[in-house]
């Protein structure tokens, strides 16, 4: 969403790749003891003390994970870290430092960067991470984005994937399937102002669902709760793709089964209403919708009290043996199949 129609837009050419770089990148400096080169020679250099590093990246892609008509440039840049800083805290592990690479057409101008960079400051600062590098290209098709993010752990905190066990305990965090359906309330609106350019829409009853969608916050907060807590997942991932899939993800790697209980999944009011009101049943929703960035982990049943009424955390089911087979207990006592249906093949697109 940049109004190219505007006075005053810098031609990307004005400033030439490198004229460009040093433009975007010169209100980052890093701040941790970690980082000790940033942005500015060949490769940045870390040094984590006696502990692992984490890595990991994800791509975006301009039409295929965001569309611009509704997707302000700040928020790309401010999501664009989340989307990656999930997957450090997923580990259990603190995020450290990001690079931002970047695939741009020259019908962007210096400012859509700049808005975009916003973001990214912005995210870094209120994630505590710092930028210390990237790389710059053209692309003729699209805006493409990708982001490594680094962090480090103690090698005993580290969560990975196949550490659950039978009867843990399944626990997610915050609530489910509302930047699904911020989603569609935007693109339903987009139709409706591709019809008619003067509607002014009214979107304040779908705040949140917008808002999870727009700017979703990674769960930072996740990895310290639990060590205030005590807790040590045995198994955690990101709610990237929908609740089943992420549960089959757990179970696969872990060789177990699992028990989802549908009344024990976590909805917002708004969830609730808007799923009446674009008639889809909010439990598909919960389960195949994408892009929570919530946690989801498996902890032992010994764990219980010190979870117990925490208001970030919901038990949603259990672990069993993996001969158990994955299921979905629903409110009728049904005992359904659980099916990897992510957000991706609820669309026409394939990721
Ligand atoms: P190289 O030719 O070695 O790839 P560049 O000229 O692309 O170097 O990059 C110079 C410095 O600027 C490097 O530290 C690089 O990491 C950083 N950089 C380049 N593009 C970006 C970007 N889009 N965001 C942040 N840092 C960037
Ligand atoms: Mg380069």
């Amino acid at each position: 969403m940049f109004d190219n129609s505007q006075e005053s837009k810098t031609n990307l050419s004005e400033l030439g790749e490198f004229g460009l770089i040093e433009h975007l990148t010169k209100h980052f400096s890093p701040k941790l003891d970690s980082t000790i080169k940033a942005i500015g020679d060949d490769a940045a250099v870390l040094k984590f003390d006696g502990e692992e590093t984490v890595i990991s990246t994800d791509l975006l892609v301009e039409g295929v994970h965001f569309d611009l008509a509704y997707m302000p440039l700040k928020h790309l840049g401010y999501k664009a870290l989340m989307v990656n800083l999930s997957d450090i805290y997923a580990m259990n592990a603190t995020a450290s430092q990001v690079t931002v690479s970047i695939a741009v057409s020259n019908r962007f101008p210096v400012e859509a960067l700049e808005e975009f960079y916003a973001g990214v400051q912005l995210a870094s600062k209120v994630y505590n991470v710092d930028v210390i590098g990237g790389d710059t290209t053209s692309s003729t098709s699209g805006f493409l984005i990708s982001v490594t993010a680094i962090g480090h752990a103690k090698k005993e905190d580290i969560a990975y994937r196949d550490g659950a066990k039978p009867n843990d305990l399944l626990v997610v965090t915050g609530d489910l399937g509302a930047a699904y359906m911020g989603l569609q309330v935007l693109e339903r609106e987009k139709e409706v102002f591709k019809a008619n350019p003067n509607s002014q829409p009214d979107l304040e009853q779908y705040t949140y669902l917008i808002e999870r969608q727009l700017k979703p916050e990674a769960r930072k907060d996740i990895p310290k709760l639990l060590k205030d807590l005590g807790v040590k997942p045995n198994a955690m991932i990101d709610i990237s793709d929908g609740l089943s899939s992420e549960i089959i993800h757990i179970c696969k790697s872990s060789k177990v089964g699992a028990n989802l209980y549908e009344e024990k999944i976590p909805l917002d009011p708004a969830v609730i209403s808007v799923c009446e009101e674009f008639n889809i049943d909010s439990t598909t929703i919960a389960l195949s919708g994408g892009e929570d960035y919530e946690l989801l982990f498996s902890i032992a049943q010994s764990d219980y009290d010190k979870i117990k009424g925490n208001p970030h955390l919901t038990i949603i089911g259990h672990m069993t043996e993996e001969n158990e087979g994955m299921h979905l207990i629903t409110r009728a006592n049904q005992k359904l199949p659980l099916i990897a249906r992510g957000w991706n093949s609820m669309d026409k697109e394939e990721d």
